[in-house]
């Protein structure tokens, strides 16, 4: 996808601190973290929002949930962490490109609407 920023730091052509990294799938820091630890991790492939998760495209996104534990232990959130996707405007997303946030680090709130 043109013009679309996680695709371009899948491919490299925007620099990010990567964390982990195969074939299918990119995890890097945000740059404006809202945690100690502040992890996104997308799909190479474009996908818009959870909303374009498709029984044809959602192998990816099993892969992603199979990677966030080791993710996850690799950055010592022993006391455990949370995952969120913003899809669309009322969620507050703001890149359209599928990504999920691991968040953790310290005692998270919930701030649920
Ligand atoms: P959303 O608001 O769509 O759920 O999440 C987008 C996230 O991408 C935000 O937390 C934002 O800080 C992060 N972000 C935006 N632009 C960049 C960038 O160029 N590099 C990195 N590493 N993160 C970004
Ligand atoms: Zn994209």
């Amino acid at each position: 996808m043109e013009n679309c920023l996680f695709c371009k730091i899948a491919a490299g052509i925007i620099p990010s601190t990567k964390v982990y990294e195969d074939d299918l799938i990119l995890a890097f820091r945000d740059i404006a973290p809202m945690a100690p630890t502040h992890i996104l991790v997308i799909p190479k492939t474009h996908i818009p929002s959870v909303d374009g998760i498709t029984a044809e495209n959602s192998a990816v996104v099993a892969h992603i949930f199979a990677t966030i534990p080791a993710i996850a232990r690799e950055e010592g959130l022993v006391n455990g962490y949370r995952v969120v996707s913003n899809c669309g405007s009322d969620a507050g997303q703001t890149v359209q490109h599928l990504h999920f946030h691991i968040l953790g680090g310290k005692q998270l709130t919930l701030e649920m609407a």
